[in-house]
């Protein structure tokens, strides 16, 4: 599904002095004092690197969240710094807390989950330290060189940077999260805390809550798009389809900007990347954002009444027929069993 592969050298800043033992700073995320196991793949993609891991954390009371990555495969050290001032992960005074603590560890990489946060984050980062940020990384193929997608994943660029500090997003999905920890626990350090001032203030957030499996790690996944006409349609096939799987629920962009679907549900470039055992979508007609961010799951399952939609290009199992009529016929099938 990789189209060409392209290569470019980054240039290197004059800066920073040349370090020369490997060591990774994995920036963790922590929500309501509880650590987001999803940015774990940072600490993944440091052990893939070699050299040791250190983990970072930062907000109010974050010792629990420390003394939980502390037990994390690969973990050598965890820095944290306790003020709440750090609790929404507000790039604007997280990002010089962490050049600070990264000048004072002398780490050769930082790593952060492609996430809302690490994306926000790292290249401010990147650019206080005057070094170029290299996002969205699938693969590591040395600790100089790096692949990651561009034109929405149409193409794969290998990029080699010669910064003394490389700055990296990582995919989720590419960089698995380990389950089994280690017997010796890592040690936990206080870090520095510059305080610096946030023009930007945090006043609330609405978040959509579900009893289903998170979308950007769940197993399976059940997509629509704007195929389904309406909301109304989205709401009566698709949660059935999903629950007679025991799935996430997905959806296109334009079946979220339709109103059909909740926005933390949107999968592709400017959604979420997902990468489920079975990603099984109707009336979604494959665009390339779309596919930017699910054409790593292992089985693509996809029901379109057009047989020339591009999904059924990248699908291993397609279904050209009516999804209204298939996708309760499916349903009914997987709940007899
Ligand atoms: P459509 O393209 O309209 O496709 C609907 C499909 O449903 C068609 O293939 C049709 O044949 C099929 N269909 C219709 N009726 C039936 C029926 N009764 N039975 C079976 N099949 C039926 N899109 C994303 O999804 N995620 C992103 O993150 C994203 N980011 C973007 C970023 C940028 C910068 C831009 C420019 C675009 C982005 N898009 C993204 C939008 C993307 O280009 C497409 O417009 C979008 O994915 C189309 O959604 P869709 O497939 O649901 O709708």
């Amino acid at each position: 599904r990789a189209i060409r592969l392209l290569s470019t050298t980054l240039p290197r800043s004059s800066s920073l002095p040349i370090l020369r033992l490997l060591s990774t700073l994995a920036v963790l995320e922590q929500i309501d004092g509880k650590l987001n196991s999803g940015s774990l793949c940072a600490v993944t993609a440091g052990r893939k690197l070699g050299g040791s891991v250190t983990g970072f954390v930062a907000g109010s009371n974050v010792k629990v969240v420390a003394e939980q990555a502390a037990k994390g495969k690969g973990m050598e050290k965890v820095v944290m710094v306790d003020n709440g001032a750090y609790d929404k992960g507000l790039a604007e005074n997280f990002a010089p807390l962490l050049v600070e603590n990264i000048k004072k560890g002398g780490y050769t990489h930082v790593i952060a989950s492609h996430s809302a946060f690490g994306k926000s984050l790292l290249p401010r980062v990147a650019a206080l330290l005057d070094v170029q940020q290299i996002s969205d990384v699938m693969s590591i193929q040395s600790e100089d060189t790096f692949v990651r997608p561009i034109y929405a994943g149409n193409a794969i660029l290998t990029v080699q940077s010669t910064d003394p500090i490389k700055i990296l997003t990582v995919r989720t999905t590419s960089f698995p999260v380990s389950e089994a920890s280690d017997s010796k626990t890592a040690s936990i350090e206080e870090g520095t805390d510059p305080k610096a001032p946030s023009p930007t203030e945090w006043i609330s957030e609405d978040l959509a809550t579900s009893d289903r499996p998170e979308l950007a790690t769940a197993g399976r996944v059940v997509s629509g798009g704007r195929g389904l006409k309406s909301k109304e349609e989205f709401d009566k096939l698709i949660p059935p389809l999903a629950d007679a799987l025991g799935a996430a629920i997905g959806a296109s962009r334009a079946a979220v900007d339709s109103g059909f679907a909740d926005n933390s549900l949107q999968v592709g470039q400017t959604g979420k990347n997902v990468a489920p055992q079975l990603y099984l979508c109707a009336g979604i007609s494959g665009a390339i954002q779309h596919l930017a961010g699910m054409k790593d799951s292992k089985v693509i399952a996809a029901i379109n009444k057009d047989a020339d939609a591009p999904i059924l290009q990248v699908a291993d199992v397609g279904l050209v027929g009516d999804l209204f009529k298939a996708v309760p016929e499916l349903t009914e099938k997987l709940k007899k069993g």
